[in-house]
């Protein structure tokens, strides 16, 4: 099949007008001018007219278990308190109830262009239950020993094997250990050896708030407080060291982990994110509407940039946003961040992405031997292309993912 369109986005090289993109099978097989292509390539073509035909976002953290709670809790006055309020509202929640708000996201995420999710997954035990995800998703199975050791390994096996029946849902699995206050430094271990084992990616939050960053360094403050009352051994907190620093040191996690947030980046830390440094290959995932709702402090968005970090957007969850929608982060992250130009937020949540999964080239992109996720989109009044791009509100008009047309759902 031959895609025809007034401006096709490669994000490898520059726009091309009048351009057209070729799929075979679930791959992209050739880009170029509608000129170009057309006697070159054998097969049914589609005009999509005036459109912008580029390749689908990746929204690098999200939690789909939460999309019925948009809305739900109130800013918090502390980051422990919000954790507190959380656990309590899912307390009350079935089964059905987080089966239906995954699929809802799920929709929710290929409605607004979204076709690859890293989704952290609290319940990997409702994987069975689920219907295939009409987008590329990858679950990271959310791993937390505060109170018993999960089965890591057989959560992984059963996962696996699962995934493995059933070749027709795009993505895989990873591991997301959920952050230092929540999982020990051996489950940050394990997981790490695990991952390398079945060559998984990993995930996990890190330095979210400052109130982590004060429990780790200083031992005091709402989240250390309410971690020692229900019993969370605080021997590792109050010795002028930040979590990421921890976890580092100890080898529990590496230059391959995907970090979520890392808003508090202590000036001591750099040396770890600098060429050479133990975690230069990291990626972070900043998630623009999460962290204004939390009132974070400011993400060190320039300091990552000039240690050269891969920097991926994400939504978070609907617990603290408003949407699942790629487009609106990137025109959060435009707000915060003007002197950045628009090309690069696509490339967050595109490009960059797809690095973090280790699928460069891959994903997040339109070349041939790419998968052949693609979206297109009629793109708002600006100047410019990327501008067009960033501005394009609501749904998206035409999905492609893994080669197979979309059918999109009425909002
Ligand atoms: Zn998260």
């Amino acid at each position: 099949m031959i895609y025809r369109a007034r401006h096709v986005v490669p994000m490898v090289g520059p726009p091309i007008e009048n351009g057209a993109v070729v799929v075979a099978g679930d791959t992209i097989a050739a880009v170029g001018t509608w000129d170009g292509i057309r006697p070159a390539w054998a097969g049914e073509a589609e005009d999509l007219g005036e459109v912008i035909l580029m390749p689908g976002l990746i929204n690098a953290h999200c939690h789909l278990d939460y999309t019925g709670l948009r809305g739900a809790l109130l800013r918090p006055e502390s980051f422990a308190a919000w954790i507190q309020r959380i656990n309590a509202v899912k307390r009350d929640l079935t089964e059905d109830d987080f089966l239906a708000a995954i699929e809802k996201g799920c929709t929710e995420c290929i409605n607004t262009g979204t076709t690859t999710v890293l989704n952290i997954e609290s319940f990997p035990g409702l994987l069975p239950k689920m219907r295939r995800p009409p987008l590329r998703t990858w679950w990271f199975f959310e791993l937390i020993d505060l109170r018993q050791t999960p089965p890591a390994e057989d959560i992984v096996s059963t996962a696996m094997n699962f995934l493995g029946q059933r070749p027709e849902w795009r993505g895989g699995v990873g591991l997301s250990p959920h952050a230092p206050y929540t999982a020990s430094i051996e489950l940050f271990r394990l997981s790490r050896a695990m991952a390398r084992r079945h060559g998984l990616p990993v995930t996990t939050h890190i330095g979210e708030s400052h109130e982590e960053q004060t429990m780790f360094a200083d031992g005091a403050g709402p989240l250390f407080n309410f971690l020692r009352s229900v019993g969370r051994p605080m021997a590792d907190c109050g010795n002028g060291r930040s979590s990421l620093r921890i976890l580092a040191e100890a080898a529990a996690i590496g230059p391959e982990t995907i970090i979520a947030h890392l808003n508090e980046l202590p000036v001591e830390d750099e040396p770890l994110l600098q060429p050479h440094g133990f975690l230069h290959d990291i990626s972070v995932v900043h998630c623009p509407r999460s962290h204004r709702y939390f009132s974070h402090r400011p993400f060190p968005m320039a300091r990552l940039r000039a240690l050269e970090v891969n920097v991926c957007l994400g939504t978070d969850s609907l617990a603290s946003n408003q949407s699942l929608n790629m487009f609106e982060e990137m025109r959060a992250a435009r707000e915060i961040f003007p002197e950045i130009s628009p090309g690069e937020f696509i490339e967050m949540a595109t490009t960059n992405g797809a690095r973090a999964l280790g699928l460069a080239g891959r994903l997040g992109v339109l070349r041939a031997g790419a998968q052949a996720d693609l979206i297109a989109i009629r793109g708002g009044d600006g100047a410019n292309l990327s501008e067009r791009i960033i501005d394009h509100q609501g749904n998206v008009d035409w999905a492609v993912v893994s080669g197979v047309s979309v059918r999109m759902s009425a909002k």
